[in-house]
């Protein structure tokens, strides 16, 4: 069945405020999903009671994990050459989400960089979070944390000074459409371009590439 935006269920009885910029959310449906949306930071999330537990993640994430083939591996080649080696090219960093794949740490291995890997799942090495990085990179994370700005805090608690997190997450459009990305149970939080920009105003952050499609790098600087 496709999913329609349906611009006239738009509501604004919704007490709820932005977890990003703190405006007043509005209901919007698309398709069988209700979402709440944030119309000043683009930010689409679903509804809390839609969130699933740890040992519901954990058993979706065993069963659906990435596919490591020669589509997966030249995403994240591509991701690496584009968005982080013309901001940094050597240092200290994490794959945070990593999830089972390794493919990411082993690129970025291969270009230089010494990479420790960190999922709360799959590689729960705790140890790693004590540290800090010259780079923090989270593929397919951030439409997977439910307490989003605590989620967010922790992760560039993790960026040195001066440091970089490189994101990639599939940006969602205005117009959302039959949107493959909402219909996984395990997203809960969807970005939109300008979403990011409010994100590194919050966190003091700087956004120092933007695709508009699904990678964003910040870098942790004093201004
Ligand atoms: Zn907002």
């Amino acid at each position: 069945m496709e999913i329609q935006f349906e611009s006239e269920s738009l509501s604004l009885n919704s007490s709820t405020n932005c977890p990003i910029c703190g405006n007043k959310l509005i209901t919007t449906i698309a398709g069988s999903i209700t979402l709440l949306y944030c119309k000043t930071c683009g930010l689409y999330s679903k509804e809390e009671k839609t969130f699933l537990s740890p040992i519901e993640e954990f058993n979706r994430y065993e069963k659906h994990s990435a596919l490591v083939d020669d589509h997966y591996v030249s995403m994240m080649t591509k991701f690496v050459s584009e968005a982080i080696l013309p901001n940094i090219k050597q240092g200290n960093a994490i794959d945070y989400g990593a999830g089972k794949t390794g493919v990411l740490k082993q690129v970025l291995e291969t270009n230089g960089f010494i990479c420790q890997s960190y999922d709360p799942y799959f590689a729960n090495h705790r140890e790693v979070l004590e540290d800090k990085y010259d780079l923090v990179v989270a593929t397919e994370v951030v439409e997977h944390f439910q307490a989003i700005m605590i989620e967010w805090e922790k992760m560039v608690h993790l960026v040195k000074q001066n440091g970089f997190m490189a994101i990639m997450t599939q940006f969602a459009k205005d117009d959302l459409g039959d949107w493959w990305y909402l219909r996984d149970s395990t997203h809960y939080h969807f970005y939109q371009e300008r979403t990011f920009d409010y994100i590194a105003k919050r966190l003091d952050l700087t956004v120092v590439f933007n695709d508009k499609k699904s990678q964003v790098v910040f870098q942790k600087s004093s201004q």
